[in-house]
């Protein structure tokens, strides 16, 4: 570039050089907003129910077992795929909940977390000109999965009231250069449990196209009004085509842990295991081995998870409801997606979300962030309830501030 064609473009040589060495694919996605919502609510002292991470203690049972693991001096890298013992533990765990048996050896990979369990997955089968399936509303780390791993994402829509699919939607996005579907059940944000016959319908598609299933199962556990979790790896004639992420943060409420892995069939896995290898090296060695502690509590602990969920849950649609929210009542997860139409807010949900925060001391995640096409998601708000007593009684006292039906924006300020 010439120092006049510099200087028609007004931008300084040192801004030009540094953008010229930018990725094109990080320039099309935004930071998670998710996580900027988090950021959001200390900056305005605001209640946060944003993003999910518990804010009550874990179990000290699994506390202690990560305390002693470094007290024993397990302080070294663990065997870059997972410590031995947790891959183990997954295995036996995934065998006793699903029935399904799995190749600790070849077949489980130890991530830092899900997040990354499902990027090194993404990014072990996708090759250009590969499409993925990806229902939305979704959680919004599988858009820039798609875009970083070089996949071409094909939305389905999951619709309100009981976001359900359309099976002729579904059967067209598939097709030649299908590599895989993204499924996540218990659904973040809606609160879908995927039944057995929408799976089976899943896996039809899946056989037929030769592609994978990837489904993130991280709320395996956290299921109400007696739905059932289903793992589509469970489902004759997945086995081996199904990748199934999960991991400790939800189950055992240590979301800071990041530890989360990919169970995939042996060539699968071998792929995965580079990206991972390469991209981390490995989680948190005294953390891997608490979670092989973990994995084996008893099933009185799950129940006690999903009780007290339970609990939340209700708690948490009685305040909305209040507040004049119209809510969809999740069957499993912890999240309650809304419409704010009865607001009759005057902008959009960014802008709700941005009133919440900044007038009510309330942080939410706006609905646009679980969709491809913003305005799909301009009338809806999530909320999570993964909180203490004392938290959702604060949410409570500040939405009762808000007032329902207000004729426009300028009101409500
Ligand atoms: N799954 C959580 C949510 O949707 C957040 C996870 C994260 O920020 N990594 O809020």
């Amino acid at each position: 570039m010439s120092a006049g064609e510099m200087a028609s473009t007004g931008a300084s040589p040192v801004a030009l050089a540094a953008r010229r060495l930018l990725s094109a694919k990080t320039e099309s996605f935004t930071e998670s907003v998710i996580r900027e919502m988090t950021r959001l609510a200390l900056q305005h002292d605001a209640v946060n129910m944003a993003q999910g991470f518990p804010d009550f203690p874990a179990s000290e049972e699994v506390k202690e077992a990560a305390r002693q693991a470094i007290s024993d001096d397990i302080n070294q890298y663990a065997i870059t795929w997972g410590a031995k013992e947790l891959r183990d533990a997954i295995a036996r765990k995934f065998e006793r909940t699903q029935g399904v048996r799995v190749d600790p050896e070849r077949e489980i990979t130890v991530c830092c977390g899900s997040t990354e369990a499902m990027m090194a997955s993404m990014m072990g089968i996708i090759n250009p000109g590969d499409e993925v399936v990806i229902f939305e509303p979704h959680y919004e780390n599988y858009g820039p999965d798609a875009i970083l791993s070089g996949a071409t994402p094909r939305f389905v829509q999951l619709r309100p009231p009981d976001w359900s699919f359309d099976r002729e939607e579904l059967s067209r996005a598939f097709g030649p250069r299908t590599k895989a579907i993204i499924v996540n059940t218990p659904n973040n944000p809606t609160g879908k449990v995927f039944s057995r016959q929408e799976l089976e319908f899943i896996r039809d598609l899946c056989v037929r196209w030769n592609a994978f299933a990837v489904t993130d199962e991280i709320y395996e556990h956290i299921i109400y009004d007696g739905a059932q979790h289903i793992s589509m790896a469970a489902l004759e004639g997945m086995r081996d085509r199904t990748i199934t992420i999960n991991g400790m943060s939800k189950t055992y409420s240590v979301t800071g842990w990041r530890v989360g892995w990919a169970i995939a069939p042996p060539e699968a896995s071998t792929s995965i295991r580079k990206v991972h290898d390469f991209l981390t090296v490995g989680a948190a060695a005294p953390l891997q081995q608490a979670g092989a502690i973990a994995l084996e509590l008893p099933p009185s602990y799950y129940q006690k998870l999903a009780q007290n969920y339970l609990a939340k849950r209700d708690r948490m649609l009685g305040i909305l409801s209040a507040a004049g929210f119209r809510c969809f009542k999740p069957a499993g997860a912890y999240y309650i997606m809304t419409d704010i139409s009865n607001f009759n807010f005057a902008g959009d949900d960014l802008s709700f979300a941005r009133y919440l925060v900044e007038k009510i001391g309330i942080a939410v995640v706006p609905g646009s962030s679980f969709y491809d096409d913003p305005s799909q998601g301009a009338s809806q708000v999530r909320f999570t309830f993964c909180k203490k007593e004392s938290t959702l009684a604060a949410c409570a006292e500040k939405l009762a501030k808000l007032r329902p039906a207000s004729a426009s924006a300028s009101q409500l300020l």
